[in-house]
């Protein structure tokens, strides 16, 4: 296994908590939550970004447990949003392709560049 955090919780390696797991995927809280719910949900496979050749099958699967974490967290009736940093311009800092789930406040308006 290469050198990453994210390979490292999906394989037990390193604690997280867990807050929805099958087969293929992962959900676990975020170490440094920037809203009262923060969750980050991950394919066990390791990809670097969204903007890798993923198979579809996965992505479908992945979007689907949004709506999973979303019930658990219960942030489902009030909404939430769901970010996922690509790259440099993106700000990825984890290089393991990662959802955020991000909900229990109003979001900021707007999603435009830093200053
Ligand atoms: P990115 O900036 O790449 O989109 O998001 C990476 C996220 O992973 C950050 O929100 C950061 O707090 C979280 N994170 C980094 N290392 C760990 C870790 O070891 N455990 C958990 N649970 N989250 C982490
Ligand atoms: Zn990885």
């Amino acid at each position: 296994m290469h050198d990453c955090i994210f390979c490292r919780i999906a394989a037990g390696e390193i604690p997280a908590k867990v807050v929805f797991e099958d087969d293929d995927v992962l959900a676990f809280e975020d170490l440094n939550p920037q809203t009262p719910v923060h969750t980050l949900l991950i394919p066990k496979q390791h990809f670097e970004s969204i903007g890798d050749d993923i198979p579809e099958a996965l992505l479908g699967k992945l979007f689907s447990k949004v709506r999973e974490v979303a019930r658990i967290k219960g942030v489902d009736e009030r909404g939430f949003r769901v970010i996922v940093n690509s790259g440099e311009d993106g700000r990825q800092t984890v290089h393991h392709l990662h959802i955020h789930i991000l909900g229990g406040a109003t979001m900021p308006i707007g999603m435009g560049p830093a200053d």
